[in-house]
């Protein structure tokens, strides 16, 4: 790994530059926040931000894409066969990610990128992309990432590493495709030979920043049926509007539904983002549902981050403590002390008579 040093006002214009090589896409200003946008036409980075107001992964993973077509005209050829959709899988760069977000994708990753199962919409998109992080430096009241396995300077989802120090930044170059990119934005300025102890002092500094945490070290040791039939979730449930903001904006939601849509005598089938918190995400095609109030959505959501995940897969939750959740839920539910509940959580024993 090699460290190099630029002046933060070149950022910008790097952004610029790599548009010639790269889909590059960095945080843009959109009133009061900021989203990830595909840059140029009219849409300038803007790398004075927290965090952005959506996470990043429709970047890899579109709210809606077309997946395939088929002709439903029996005068065309190869009517009622359904062919693969085009797409562009050329090389996409984000810059700016923030290392929760950018982790989040690894995450992600288990569910569409496995030895039994790949969903190549996914994994193409995955592999064209290039994550620049922007280490955090001022880290929201409700960011919990140094107990969520990540932390402010976490370098393990991400190709190159920016690290703000004044009005200069330094770019830790970590993998071959951040060499890559490294070499088609200019950034070639060797860094300073106290750099490492810089990188460091930055790093301590911004992990004793986030105050916030989650706790969840005992929820994997509860047996899953107790909790799954206890009352802690008629209480953490009642607020809920099942409104599924928490599951659109959070970077480690995956559930998607498919459909197929018939246009102009095509049919297209089109898979997008669903969220378990909706009653329909679970109806069965004999009208049976299995989740069928709130209550049980919620369970599911809380259950599935924070035991079912970390109980198949042994890397931690499925949260990587980017607060979003928590900031945007109109009603104030809070995966924290949803975390916290759980993990205090014990059982009644029965009456002895
Ligand atoms: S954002 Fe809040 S109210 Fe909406 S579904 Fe999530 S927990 Fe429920
Ligand atoms: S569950 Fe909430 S805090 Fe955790 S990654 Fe998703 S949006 Fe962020």
């Amino acid at each position: 790994m090699r460290v190099v040093k630029l002046a933060k006002k070149d950022l910008a214009q790097a952004a610029k530059k790599l548009q010639a090589a790269y889909k590059v896409f960095a945080p843009v200003k959109e009133r009061d926040f900021h989203n990830f946008r595909l840059l140029g036409e009219g849409k300038e980075p803007d790398f004075d931000f927290a965090n952005t107001r959506l996470s990043a992964k429709h970047i890899v993973y579109p709210q809606s894409e077309k997946m395939m077509r088929a002709s439903l005209d029996p005068s065309q050829e190869e009517h009622h066969i359904y062919k693969e959709e085009e797409k562009d899988y050329s090389p996409r760069a984000i810059l700016g990610i923030r290392p929760c977000d950018a982790k989040a994708y690894d995450l992600v990753r288990l569910n569409f990128d496995t030895p039994e199962y790949k969903d190549p919409y996914w994994t193409k998109s995955y592999e064209a992309l290039t994550r620049v992080g922007l280490a955090c430096t001022s880290p929201c009241s409700t960011c919990f990432c140094t107990t969520a396995g990540t932390g402010p300077h976490d370098e393990s989802g991400l190709d190159i590493m920016l690290v703000e120090e004044g009005e200069s930044l330094f770019a830790k170059i970590i993998t071959e495709k951040g060499e890559a990119l490294a070499q088609k934005a200019g950034w070639s300025a060797e860094a300073p030979e106290d750099a490492a102890s810089i990188l460091e002092k930055a790093k301590q500094a911004a992990e004793g920043a986030v105050t916030a945490k989650i706790e969840t070290d005992k929820i994997t040791q509860k047996k899953t049926v107790e909790i799954y039939d206890s009352n802690i979730w008629d209480d953490l449930a009642f607020a809920c509007i099942n409104c599924g903001t928490c599951t659109y904006l959070c970077p480690t939601c995956w559930c998607f539904d498919i459909q197929d849509e018939v246009v102009n005598k095509q049919t297209i089938r089109i898979k997008s983002w669903d969220s378990c918190m909706f009653p329909l995400f679970t109806i069965h095609g004999t009208g049976h549902n299995p989740r069928p109030n709130k209550v049980s959505r919620v369970r599911q959501r809380f259950l599935h981050k924070l035991k079912y995940y970390p109980e198949k897969y042994g890397i931690g939750i499925h949260c990587v403590g980017c607060g979003r959740c928590i900031t945007q839920c109109p009603v104030n539910i809070d995966i924290r002390r949803a975390a916290k509940v759980m993990n205090e959580f014990e059982p009644v024993e029965a009456c002895k008579v």
